[in-house]
C-alpha cells in the first residue's frame, strides 16, 4: 500500500499558501482513490503553529514539522536538509507538494539524497486500475503524456491551479517536530530582505480570476489617425487594478520594445502569452486589440471561458477560438467598462 507525504512551506505570515491546500486537496483525493492509502503532512517554516492548525481538520494521520528560525526563509541548503528529515521520518512512496519557487528550488536535491524520482509540473493524477498515472505536458503546453513509475519514492510536484483549494475549519493540530540541525555550511546563503515591485507595478497576478491580454493593435494609428499608446496605457492600467486582472500581452506588442518603439511603459517579455511565452489559468480571459493568432492562443489552453474585442470580424477568435467576440473600438470598450467600474 503506497504511503503519502504531502509537502507544504509556510508564507511570510505564517499561513499556507493556496497551492499548498490545492495539492492537499490532491493528496487527499489520491489517498481516497488508491483505497484508503495513509497520509501524513510535512510542514516547513519559521513558526508553523497557524498553518498546522489550520489543516487539523484536513484527515491526515498526522503532522510533521521542521520549523524555528533557520526554516523562516528560502534557502536551498537548509530546505533541502528539512525535506529529507521530513521524507526519512515518515517513510512515503510517494511525496506530493506544491509547485512554489522555494520548492522547485530545493525538492529535485532532496529527492536525490532520498533516491527518489522526481515529476514537476503534474497537472492531474489518476488511479487506473490500482496503477498511478500523473499527467503532464511537454513541447510548450502542445503534447500531453500520462506517466508511471515503479520507483519509490517517487516526488511529484504540483501545478498550482489544477486542483480546487482543500477548505475547512481550523482546530488545534497536534504537531510532531522533527529535529534538524543547520550547521553553519549549510547558512553560508543569508536571506537579507526582499524586494518586490510596487502592488501596481506587479501586473502579472496567477491567482486573478481574469486575464486581460493587450494586443499590438493598442499602439497602432486609431481612427483619427494617431497613436495613442498615453491613453492605452491610462486605460489598460486603470482597467487592471480596478478589476484585480493579471495583464497578459501578444508577442507582437512587448516586441516593440526591442524595435525602438514606443511601448506601453509597464509590458514586458514576462507578459507575453503564447507558444513562446506563457500558458497561465485563469478563469476568464479578455483579449483586447489581438488579432487570436494560433501562437499566442495556445497560450490560452487553460483559460476556460475566451472572450475577445478587435476591430477584425475575421481575426483568428472569429475562428471558433473565442466563446464570445465584441467586433468593436478596444479603446471606447474598456473606457465605458472602466466607467462602470469606477461606479462601483
Ligand atoms: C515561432 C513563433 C512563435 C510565436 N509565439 C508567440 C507567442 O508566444 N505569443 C504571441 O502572442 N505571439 C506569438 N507569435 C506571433 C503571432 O503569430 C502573432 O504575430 C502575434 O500574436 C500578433 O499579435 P497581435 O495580435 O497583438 O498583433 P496584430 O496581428 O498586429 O493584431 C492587432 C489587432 O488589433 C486590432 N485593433 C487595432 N486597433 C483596435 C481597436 N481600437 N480596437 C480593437 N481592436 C483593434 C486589429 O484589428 C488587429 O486585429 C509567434 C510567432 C512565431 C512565428
Amino acid at each position: 500500500m503506497e504511503k503519502i507525504l504531502l509537502l507544504a512551506h509556510t508564507q511570510d505570515d505564517g499561513s499556507l499558501p493556496k497551492a499548498a491546500c490545492e495539492s492537499l486537496n490532491a493528496a487527499l483525493t489520491l489517498a481516497a482513490d488508491l483505497g484508503g492509502a495513509a497520509l501524513t503532512v510535512g510542514l516547513v517554516g519559521g513558526d508553523v503553529k497557524a498553518a498546522a492548525d489550520s489543516l487539523a481538520a484536513c484527515g491526515a494521520a498526522g503532522i510533521l514539522a521542521v520549523s524555528g528560525e533557520d526554516f523562516a526563509a528560502s534557502r536551498y541548503a537548509s530546505d533541502a536538509l528539512a525535506v529529507e528529515a521530513l521524507v526519512r521520518e515518515a517513510a512515503p512512496t510517494l511525496v506530493l507538494a506544491p509547485t512554489s519557487s522555494r520548492f522547485s528550488r530545493c525538492l529535485p536535491g532532496a529527492a536525490f539524497r532520498c533516491d527518489g524520482r522526481i515529476e514537476t509540473h503534474i497537472t492531474g493524477i489518476d488511479v487506473v486500475d490500482g496503477t498511478l498515472q500523473v499527467q503532464r505536458w511537454y513541447y510548450r503546453q502542445r503534447m500531453v503524456a500520462k506517466l508511471s513509475r515503479a520507483h519509490r519514492p517517487w516526488f511529484l510536484v504540483i501545478d498550482p491551479g489544477v486542483f480546487e483549494p482543500w477548505q475547512g475549519p481550523a482546530g488545534s493540530a497536534d504537531v510532531q517536530a522533527v529535529e534538524v540541525n543547520v550547521g553553519d555550511d549549510h547558512k553560508r546563503t543569508e536571506v537579507v530582505g526582499v524586494q518586490t515591485p510596487d502592488s501596481d507595478a506587479q501586473t502579472i497576478r496567477p491567482d486573478a480570476k481574469l486575464l486581460f491580454v493587450a494586443g499590438a493593435g493598442w499602439t497602432k494609428k486609431q481612427a483619427d489617425g494617431q497613436l495613442q499608446i498615453k491613453r492605452a496605457e491610462e486605460l489598460i492600467l486603470n482597467f487592471i487594478n480596478r478589476s484585480n486582472a493579471s495583464l497578459g500581452s501578444s508577442k507582437s506588442l512587448v516586441d516593440q520594445s526591442s524595435e525602438g518603439g514606443e511601448v506601453i511603459s509597464f509590458m514586458s517579455h514576462l507578459n507575453q502569452v503564447g507558444q513562446t511565452g506563457s500558458t497561465p489559468r485563469h478563469p476568464k480571459g479578455l483579449a483586447t486589440c489581438c488579432h487570436g493568432e494560433e501562437p499566442h492562443t495556445v497560450g490560452w489552453r487553460f483559460i476556460n471561458e475566451r472572450r475577445a474585442i478587435t476591430l477584425d470580424p475575421n481575426c483568428g477568435w472569429a475562428q471558433g477560438k473565442a466563446d464570445v467576440l465584441y467586433v468593436a473600438d478596444a479603446f471606447e470598450v474598456i473606457a465605458k467598462v472602466n466607467e462602470l467600474l469606477a461606479e462601483g
